[in-house]
């Protein structure tokens, strides 16, 4: 909620009336918080921090007030008036997007500077003069060095998605860019975190900033129980298999970080017999969407996503958010467990942490200011875990790398299944068989504890 909720309207942020107009008409009724707060300090020409979660609005919350402050003044051939720089070219285009939707009752040109598109068309935009530059670090590099870009001119800068930038190696370029800026120029930064090297290149660029850091959203939602799992990487997927047969799963969408991962995951989950489909970023959003329907319809109960694809589909009300990788950018991490805990009904997210993910779940914890619980005995819903269920010791492990003895039902073993309590298991599951009710190979089982209690990554 607190993100979208300012209690002010955009006509009290001092917006000229051509761009209240265009506001208007792409349906924004009240500016988002950080837009509530931005907006006037950029108008004032002021250097700003905005830092706010991710879907929150930032946006909007600097073009909108470029657009007035580059309203007045005239445009030069190869030097642009202002540049904002983006991580990814989706992002540049996403913001080109806003910039065309905001700007159209004003008279600016914008070019987009990116990779993966004609050099040529740009540099002809270049050479005729331009307001508005949206580049990423890269491509606006290359340019510059080429000597088609002057950026002596350039009066105002935006360096969005910062921890992004970080994250994808881009400061080096980013304070190559700032000091060919002129000094005298209007600098705003935004991002969703504030790790050290975003406070450090901000010092150094950015003149006497006012800072502005919204309120997080909830991220401990009493609804919602989150554990953190210590687990060596390759006992993951046995892990994974462990909770869903024993943590009352009804419904679950399990994150990873790569869309290798997620195919991959899914299709082992499938081999055992898991009702399981995937979303990624490789499918069209029109498999997405049909994927998604089929979980919402039940004929599957188990999700695999990536972020990526997961973000803007309404996927919510599972019983339980796992967790494979410790997500990259701990704001996603808020994302994919609010996917759980349902109005009323008691959430459940489980975050795998091994070696990798060490620095990642440690990111998460500072932006949540919270440290998650390990998972531990006490945790485990096991009024269904019995010991004289455990998987005997002379019983081979199963092994990942052959499948097709996965694929078959090991024989006789049905009966077992059958005593577990029918009703505390969702018919969807019906297909699976016992087999996975041993976390971990026969060597390492040690009584009825679930293996990965044992193995200990951070
Ligand atoms: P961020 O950069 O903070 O991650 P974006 O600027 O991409 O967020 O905006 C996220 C979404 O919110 C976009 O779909 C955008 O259209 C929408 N949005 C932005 N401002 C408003 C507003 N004032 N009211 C409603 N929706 C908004
Ligand atoms: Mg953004």
């Amino acid at each position: 909620m607190g993100a979208f909720e300012s209690r002010m309207s955009f006509a009290d942020l001092g917006l000229s009336e051509d761009l209240l107009k265009a506001v208007e008409e792409a349906g924004y009724t009240e500016p988002t918080a950080i837009q509530a707060q931005a907006i006037p300090p950029i108008l004032m020409m002021k250097d700003i921090i905005g830092i706010a979660q991710t879907g929150t609005g930032k946006t909007a919350s600097f073009v909108l007030p470029m657009i007035d402050v580059m309203a007045a003044g005239r445009r030069r051939a190869l030097m642009p008036r202002s540049l904002i720089l983006e991580p990814t070219r989706e992002l540049a285009a996403q913001v080109a997007e806003n910039f065309e939707k905001y700007g159209k009752n004003h008279d600016l040109k914008m070019a987009l500077l990116i990779g993966g598109v004609q050099m040529g068309d740009q540099v002809k935009a270049l050479n005729e003069g331009v307001d508005v530059l949206i580049a990423t670090p890269g491509r606006l590099m290359d340019l510059f060095e080429r000597g088609k870009i002057l950026l002596n001119g350039c009066e105002l800068l935006v360096i969005d998605e910062a921890d992004r930038m970080l994250d994808m190696g881009f400061i080096p370029d980013i304070e190559f860019i700032c000091d060919k800026l002129p000094e005298n120029r209007q600098t705003m930064l935004f991002s969703a975190t504030m790790p050290p090297p975003i406070e450090k290149l901000a010092k150094k660029f950015m003149s006497n900033p006012k800072r502005i850091e919204t309120t997080r959203a909830a991220t401990t939602n009493k609804d919602i129980t989150a554990f953190k799992i210590p687990v060596e990487t390759r006992k993951k997927r046995e892990t994974l298999r462990w909770l869903l047969q024993h943590d009352h799963v009804e419904t679950a969408i399990i994150f990873a970080n790569r869309k290798t991962t997620v195919r991959e995951l899914n299709k082992s989950l499938q081999r055992h017999g898991f009702a399981s489909s995937e979303i990624h970023g490789d499918m069209d959003q029109a498999s997405r969407i049909k994927e998604l329907d089929r979980f919402k319809k039940g004929e599957v109960n188990i999700l695999v996503a990536s972020d990526v694809a997961a973000r803007g589909l309404d996927i919510k009300g599972v019983s339980h958010v796992f967790n494979f990788d410790t997500p990259w950018h701990p704001d996603d991490y808020v994302h994919r467990i609010g996917r759980t805990g349902r109005a009323g009904a008691k959430g459940r997210a489980f975050t795998f942490v091994s070696k990798e993910d060490a620095e990642a779940i440690e990111n998460v914890e500072k932006l949540t200011q919270n440290q998650i619980p390990v998972f531990g005995k006490k945790d485990v819903r096991v009024d269904l875990v019995d010991t004289s269920k455990t998987e005997t010791a002379d019983e081979k492990p199963k092994r990942e790398a052959k499948p097709k003895r996965e694929d078959k039902p090991a024989r006789g073993r049905k009966a077992k299944d059958a005593d577990e309590p029918r009703a505390e298991r969702p018919k969807r599951n019906a297909r699976r068989d016992d087999r996975d009710d041993a976390p971990v190979p026969a060597g390492e089982w040690n009584g009825p504890k679930p293996g990965f209690l044992e193995v200990s990554a951070t």
